[in-house]
């Protein structure tokens, strides 16, 4: 049957009850003949508590030992599912991210794992013992704990799948990926099957049932991936069909896509903040001397709109950057402003990025101006537009999220029945 990597999120681990829920999920691919690894999330709630101890013990503290802190939670859980696979009869250890080892690089808080040695893990598979991982966490250079990122369990499983040449399933509190975030809109639709391409623009976007760098690992490494409820009964007749699949969601190549919609999903995010100059010299070299010095201090900016005075000597631009990255952004122009002759700098988070993603948007034209009109229909004011192939994003004001989103479903037709 092969091996298969099983990963489980912070709702589906929750308490007792519900890790045996998700042992009986285990035991049921045991039977079925797979060798099996499962990676854990902290149980809900958990990693943001830990957050907030170390942000009360000092606002601005070691990132080493936030990440010391922080991957505990994983470890609690990989500790009590094992305990409660073996009282039911089922060989099982659980790891830590450096007993595995995972190895990260050195970033502290958004590491990037670079190696799995799964050696003494797959043997350990093979004579039938489950292997428990703890998500999230992996050891650095200097052999410190390191952790990936909010959403980094996903991430953990698709990199052991990887490196097992594993299936990877994500079970999680939704039985699927969705059209939008069906917490928002109630008419969303589960999709069977969604390309790499296209769930790696949804997660990047805002979609966080998958985090972006998981999708990045599937499609490098051909990860079969799918994700899935750990809600729906473990016993159930329904949980894998004869092709292999589960009833949840595939990601997979687009060619194996027969269906293809010109619009999959709908993404939002309130992660962004928008920073408006005013009144620049509309000459050559401006844009270089604004955006340069932020690529210095490791601000990433994502959308940009430059407009021009009606005399043609002046310039207005506007920009989105990470609503973590404001304070720095700001203190930045604040440094080059007076050189610069910059008059006016403003800025606000009352933003919201929301995004249209499909592949069929690479031969069908009007998606874009489909989408002006249905915002311009409830009178929601475009801030700033960027496209790329497969997506058309638009940053509006924070209050009317949720209104676009569902307004931008229902025009595109994915209003289900
Ligand atoms: P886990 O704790 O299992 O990792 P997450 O909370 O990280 O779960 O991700 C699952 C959540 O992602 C769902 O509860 C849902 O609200 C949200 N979500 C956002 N966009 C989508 C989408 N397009 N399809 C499915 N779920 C989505
Ligand atoms: N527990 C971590 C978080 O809450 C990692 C994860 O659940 O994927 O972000
Ligand atoms: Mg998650």
């Amino acid at each position: 049957m092969g091996r298969l990597v099983m990963k489980f999120g912070g709702t589906s681990v929750a308490d007792i009850d519900r890790i045996r829920n998700v042992a009986r999920h285990v035991e049921r691919e045991v039977k079925a003949g797979h060798e099996v690894a499962v990676v854990v999330s902290a149980m809900s709630g958990t990693t943001d508590r830990l957050v907030g101890w170390c942000r009360e013990a000092a606002p601005i503290h070691d990132a080493r030992e936030y990440d010391a802190v922080v991957a505990s939670g994983e470890t609690v859980t990989a500790g009590l599912l094992a305990i409660t696979l073996q009282e039911m009869g089922i060989p099982a250890r659980s790891w830590a991210g450096w007993q595995v080892p995972i190895r990260t690089d050195g970033v502290h808080g958004s590491a990037r794992i670079q190696e799995i040695d799964g050696t003494e893990i797959r043997k350990r598979m093979e004579q039938g013992q489950v292997a428990v991982i703890a998500g999230f966490q992996g050891i650095g250079p200097d052999k410190r704990i390191t952790t990936l990122g909010r959403g980094g369990s996903d991430t953990s499983a698709v990199a052991i799948a990887a490196a097992l040449e594993a299936r990877c399933d994500i079970y999680t509190d939704v039985d699927g990926v969705y059209t939008t975030d069906p917490r928002i809109v109630s008419k969303a639709q589960k999709v069977d099957r969604v390309s790499y391409e296209e769930m790696l623009e949804m997660a990047s976007l805002g979609a966080k049932v998958l985090q972006t760098r998981s999708v990045e690992l599937a499609m490098v490494y051909r990860v079969p991936l799918q994700v899935r409820s750990s809600f729906e009964a473990p016993d159930s007749p329904n949980q894998n069909r004869p092709d292999g699949t589960g009833p949840g969601t595939l990601v997979c190549d687009e060619e194996d896509i027969v269906e293809q919609q010109v619009v999959t999903g709908i993404a939002y995010t309130k992660d962004e903040a928008k920073v408006s100059i005013r009144k620049v010299k509309d000459q050559p070299g401006v844009s270089a001397a604004i955006f340069g010095p932020l690529a210095e201090a490791d601000i990433s900016v994502d959308m940009i709109v430059q407009n021009v005075s009606m005399d043609g000597t002046t310039a207005n631009i506007t920009f989105t950057v990470a609503r973590k990255d404001l304070k720095k952004t700001i203190d930045v122009l604040d440094a080059i402003k007076a050189r610069l002759g910059i008059h006016e700098v403003t800025h606000s988070a009352d933003v919201a990025k929301v995004s249209v993603v499909g592949i069929g948007m690479r031969s069908h034209a009007g998606v874009a101006a489909r989408m002006f009109k249905a915002l311009a229909e409830k009178s929601i004011n475009i801030q700033a537009i960027t496209t790329s192939e497969i997506k058309t994003s638009v940053l509006i004001d924070e209050a009317y999220t949720e209104l676009a989103v569902r307004a931008l479903h229902t025009a595109y037709g994915l209003d289900k029945a």
